[in-house]
């Protein structure tokens, strides 16, 4: 069988699998043909694929010749009549673009959507939002510390004392706990909140203090996902944020919800109260922010304060966001190739079934048909 590793769109950094992957690739019987510079922005180059065993082609070659198709970002609309009833395997965050996917159910496609990965013990070493997200948690600390106008750690020094910053993380997934333990590293006193009290030992255990609301929503039963609050929950949650918010120097939101607008936890009143040179970095931009300021992919300036809505923090690190995401990859192939090389889908399987969003000229997942 063969694979194609397919360029990616031009803000993307990040490929889907490194030269280092293809030795596993050839121990599975199955052949890379690569796209052109499909990993130059990775610091991948074509030599390094081709000294690793991959041949280099034109896109449309890539696309005609392989039985499977990688790419991270979804295919441009134009090219769905190209795929000719392919296996693709992307990050295509399909709960939030329902329409492109059954457009390509619809040409036959066969979709697996790596967001859509069951939260399950077996999953986790093929599980790509883990892997990004952790990457994202790390450097939205290194980008507020960059932006922030003063020292992180305490200093005592003979020029006169620093006070160390006060750092606020909202959501202590995997992206906030790394926030945490990046922050605490550079000397922040660190605060958390989440709606899983289940989280509260893994932030202590990182030096941070868990600020508990209770009441939250039990999220026990959405497999390993965040649930939506009731109105009565945030509103207490607000306005114990808040007082949390006029304290801290940095923020760093990571609330999300799969396949819902983010929550807002910081409104525009209380970014008011923060003080003049404070940093937001909300990791939640994507799926709309968790502040009523936030932009899509922008920096704003209000009142001295910056509020960073970057959402491609993972492709700023891109070799090693690139190495994990293909060693997540490489780990989910083996289940759907056989030792022949050949691909071989067993929908009994929860993982396989619970990443495939379109198979037969259908949209075949629960979370998605909902
Ligand atoms: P996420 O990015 O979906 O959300 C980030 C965090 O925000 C979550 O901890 C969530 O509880 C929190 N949140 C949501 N609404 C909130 C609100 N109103 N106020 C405060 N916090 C709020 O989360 P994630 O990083 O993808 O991880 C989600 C869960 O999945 C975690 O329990 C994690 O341990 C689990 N997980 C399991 C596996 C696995 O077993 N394969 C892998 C990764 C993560």
């Amino acid at each position: 069988m063969t694979i194609g590793l397919l360029k990616e769109p031009s803000h993307e950094t990040r490929a889907s699998l490194l030269p280092e992957h293809i030795v596993i690739l050839k121990k599975m019987n199955v052949h890379l043909l690569v796209e052109h510079g499909a990993g130059e922005n990775a610091y991948a180059t074509d030599a390094k694929y081709v000294e690793a065993g991959a041949e280099i082609a034109s896109r449309k070659e890539v696309m005609q010749k392989s039985d499977v198709l990688l790419s991270i970002n979804p295919f441009p609309n134009e090219e769905f009549a190209g795929l000719n009833k392919k296996t693709i395997i992307g990050f295509y965050q399909a709960l939030q673009n329902v329409a492109s996917i059954n457009q390509l159910a619809t040409e036959g496609c066969t979709v697996f959507s790596m967001d859509m990965l069951p939260r399950t013990t077996r999953a986790q070493s093929m599980d790509v939002l883990s892997s990004q997200a952790n990457i994202a948690g790390y450097k939205a600390v290194l980008l507020a510390a960059n932006l922030y106008p003063k020292y992180f750690p305490m200093f005592m020094t003979a020029a006169g004392s620093i006070p160390p910053a006060k750092m606020l993380i909202l959501g202590a997934g995997v992206a906030g706990l790394q926030a945490i333990a990046t922050a605490k590293r550079l000397g922040a006193i660190v605060e958390v909140f989440d709606t899983r009290p289940a989280v509260k030992e893994e932030v202590m255990s990182l030096g941070a203090k868990f600020v508990e609301v209770e009441g939250a929503a039990d999220a026990t039963k959405a497999g390993g996902y965040a649930v939506e609050q009731t109105e009565d929950f945030l509103i207490r949650q607000k306005a114990k944020i808040a007082e949390s918010v006029a304290k801290a120097d940095i923020v760093i939101t990571t609330a999300q919800i799969p396949g819902k607008k983010a929550p807002i936890l910081i409104t525009e009143e209380m970014i008011n109260n923060m003080k003049s040179g404070s940093v937001i970095i909300d990791l939640a931009a994507s799926t709309g922010g968790n502040t009523d300021l936030t932009k899509n992919n922008e920096t704003i300036y209000y009142k001295g304060i910056s509020i960073v809505g970057n959402s491609h923090l993972a492709g700023t690190m891109p070799s090693d966001a690139s190495k994990l995401y293909g060693k997540n990859i490489l780990n989910f192939l083996q289940l759907i190739v056989n030792k022949e090389g050949q691909l071989n889908l067993n929908f009994e399987d929860d993982l396989v079934k619970g990443t495939c969003v379109a198979h037969d000229g259908t949209i075949t997942n629960e979370r998605l048909k909902n």
